[in-house]
């Protein structure tokens, strides 16, 4: 059996907005194989990216990780935090929440590295795309010249402000070595650009949407790193070039071995990439399991809704079926302690008003589903009415304002509005 590389338990984010704490990421559990390729999958809003971003540490406030482990394998940064941070390690697994912002800042590029859904918001207009990559490639290989210190990339005098000032203004003092640039124009032929050497001392502009998504993944590739988070890397792109991304995704897991963790709303793409699957709704990972289990033996009602609305191209199934309603706010005023997706669900029954645990599921031993489903059949005689939710649950800010004030009668002026400021929705 592979080992684990990643194991993530009990992983709430919380984003603290002025409508209320959004529950973006909600008590997530999530185990990564060593090698595999894991896809999250789900609607916008689902939570997918930001599961991602809190793996490598990139929550920004108003957002925060408030609880939960993430836990990495990695022998040789466990023997070295055991002394200092001995209730980070366990084994060979660092809590990487347990341990300085430093030392988490220092693993991005070399142990985690992230591909982002807009390269073109990624890279610096300003400078050439070979000289972002070979500043990428000399960051981490600083970084390995002095493992898991962030001194080396800030501190040493190579380093400094004072020599990037010098360095823009005489040509012999280089920010960056000959072997960064050489191995910048490795990367860019790794990952398939056409005349690499040239194609190095171009602007971002100078490049195709595809060719920039390719750069980036050379970027992401700079610090060799164990693990390559891919949050949409295909979205901006069209379908050719996507295909073409993904082709390229696949050659490198297959050369390097590198796990990856692929977040995408697109099944095609996980059916095409993935060794296992979560199924992501509502901050929460309702179904998992392999392909086979997911696509085949799957559960859960959002799992078949997400299949129903794919397009058949042999031409069996006739229209679509969209899943009705929209992904819930996520406001934690609004959540409830029902199962999250059952007011869209077409199968909810009385069952289904306490929020479900993971069960196990038929299949692999990796399937679990976060429905009842999984346990018992589906009985018409307990379905819920139509409209049930509608009915039921009230606005959350009627639920968090306490009991019911008794309505005061309005005072004299808006019951009688004056006529300039009646009739317009914002008044
Ligand atoms: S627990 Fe009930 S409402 Fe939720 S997905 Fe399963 S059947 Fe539907």
């Amino acid at each position: 059996m592979t080992e684990d590389i990643l194991r993530v338990n009990r992983l709430s984010t919380r984003f603290f907005t002025q409508e209320g704490q959004v529950n973006a990421v909600d008590d997530l559990d999530l185990r990564i194989e060593r090698g595999e390729v894991f896809g999250i999958v789900g609607e916008s809003g689902s939570g997918k990216s930001v599961t991602a971003r809190s793996i490598v540490d990139l929550i920004e406030s108003p957002g925060e990780i408030t609880d939960g482990t993430i836990r990495f394998n990695d022998a040789e940064l466990a023997a070295a935090v055991r002394e200092d941070h001995p209730g980070a390690v366990d084994g060979d697994f660092v809590d990487l929440r347990a341990v300085p912002e430093r030392l988490r800042r220092s693993l991005r590029g070399t142990s985690f590295s992230m591909i982002f859904q807009d390269p073109e918001s990624s890279f610096n207009p300003s400078l050439t795309v070979g000289e972002q990559l070979a500043e990428a490639v000399e960051v981490q290989r600083r970084a390995s010249a002095t493992p898991r210190s962030t001194r080396a990339r800030t501190k040493s005098s190579e380093y400094s402000l004072g020599n990037f000032v010098l360095s823009a203004m005489l040509p012999s003092r280089r920010y960056v070595s000959e072997e960064s640039r050489e191995r910048a124009i490795e990367l860019l032929e790794l990952v398939g650009i056409p005349d690499p050497v040239e194609r190095a001392d171009e602007y971002p502009h100078e490049y195709s949407g595809g060719m920039l998504q390719r750069a980036m993944i050379a970027q992401a590739l700079a610090g060799e790193p164990d693990v390559l988070i891919a949050d949409e890397p295909t979205t901006a792109l069209d379908v050719t070039i996507q295909a073409q991304i993904l082709d390229l995704l696949d050659d490198l897991q297959r050369e390097t071995g590198m796990t990856i963790l692929l977040i995408t709303h697109n099944l095609g793409v996980v059916a095409r990439m993935c060794d296992r699957v979560g199924v992501m709704y509502a901050g929460e990972i309702v179904e998992r399991g392999t392909l086979a289990d997911v696509f085949d033996d799957r559960v859960h009602p959002y799992t078949e809704g997400l299949l129903g609305s794919i397009p058949d191209l042999e031409g069996v199934r006739g229209r679509l079926d969209p899943i009705p309603g929209n992904v819930p706010s996520l406001l934690d005023a609004e959540m409830g302690d029902r199962c999250h997706f059952a007011d869209r669900c077409p199968k909810a029954m009385a069952d289904c008003l306490e929020h479900p645990p993971e069960y196990p599921a038929a299949g692999s031993e990796h399937h679990q589903a976060r429905c009842v489903l999984a346990e018992m059949e589906y009985d018409p005689a307990r379905a819920l009415p139509e409209g049930y939710f509608d009915e039921t649950e009230r606005p959350a800010a009627d639920k968090h304002a306490g009991p019911e004030e008794p309505e005061e009668e309005p005072p004299e002026e808006r019951r009688h509005p004056p006529a300039e400021t009646t009739g317009g929705e914002h008044q």
